[in-house]
């Protein structure tokens, strides 16, 4: 996958997308990833990227002719050639689709993605009609660029690339993933009983690990005990069906907790149900 980022802050990028699994992928050449400076494509003695706004108001705007031709230059194919050789131009906007791990699945699938990276108060319309194929939002608040925007995406989609996460099945046990799990014969599968190996080749929300689009189940790790807190005990003594079933409890406590929302969307197992509804009783109990 080739991935180019368009910005007037190149520099920006130096350290973000140079760490971890990030970094380990573009070594391992599963991603390349170029950024590109829009003000190389300014054919003015100053460089200018900028304008003020047609119609009176606050701010500057990027000029349309230099975005333009950074696309041009990056030979893209044309935007209604895109979706079927798998490109996509994506600008950066508040006003955009908002970016959630299903749209990273998909945005993963390319071979080549381009971000452009608004400033000021914003990009010229035409970019977005014309020129890119989509507009996505990183969240429901207002950045000052789309730079951490296009880091957040290349850090998402990344980690999505078969081969970037050493053990892919772990991209596909957290938070948000509503798809299918990986078949039984992988290795992350190892300490998995077989009755979870059967069902993890099904997009059902109740095997071990997936969260199914649920939040991710809490993680411990050692020492047992820190500081007088202790880990969950069915952690460190309980058999795999315990565990399996506190991890799911905890994962739908959490959600039902931080993110209500969730629920509406994925599919609950009746257990999960009668799970969710104890938990809501035992919270009633408590008010
Ligand atoms: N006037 C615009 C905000 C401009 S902010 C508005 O009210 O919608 C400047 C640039 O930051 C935008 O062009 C966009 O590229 C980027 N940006 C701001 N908020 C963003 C968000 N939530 N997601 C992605 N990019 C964002």
């Amino acid at each position: 996958m080739q991935i180019d980022i368009i910005t007037i802050f190149p520099d920006f990028f130096r350290g973000p997308l140079d760490y971890g699994i990030i970094r380990r992928a573009r070594e391992a050449g599963l991603v390349k990833i170029e950024i590109r400076d829009l003000r190389a494509f300014t054919r003015d003695r100053h460089r200018t990227v900028d304008d003020r706004p047609f119609g009176g108001g606050e701010g500057m705007v990027l000029k349309p002719e230099p975005l333009f031709e950074s696309v041009e230059a990056l030979n893209v194919a044309p935007r209604e050639e895109r979706a079927a050789t798998k490109q996509s131009v994506v600008l950066l906007s508040a006003q955009g689709k908002r970016f959630d791990q299903s749209l990273a699945s998909e945005l993963a699938e390319l071979e080549r993605l381009v971000l452009i990276c608004g400033r000021y108060e914003g990009v010229d319309e035409r970019v977005g009609t014309y020129l890119a194929d989509r507009e996505i939002s990183i969240g429901d608040y207002v950045l000052s660029g789309g730079e951490l925007g296009a880091a957040v995406i290349v850090d998402t989609v990344t980690r999505l690339i078969p081969g970037a996460v050493g053990n892919e099945a772990s991209t596909r046990q957290e938070s948000f993933f509503a798809g299918p799990e990986l078949g039984g014969n992988d290795l992350s599968a190892r300490n998995v009983r077989p009755l979870d190996k059967l069902r993890a080749g099904s997009t059902r929300a109740d095997s071990t690990c997936a969260s199914g689009g649920l939040l991710d189940y809490p993680h411990y790790t050692r020492p047992a005990e820190f500081r007088g807190m202790k880990v969950p005990e069915v952690l460190v003594n309980g058999n795999h069906e315990d565990i399996r079933r506190w991890r799911r409890r905890s994962a739908l406590e959490k959600t039902l907790r931080n993110r209500p929302d969730l629920l509406e969307q994925v599919r609950l197992s009746d257990d999960d149900n009668e799970v969710l509804a104890e938990i809501e009783a035992a919270s009633r109990g408590r008010s």
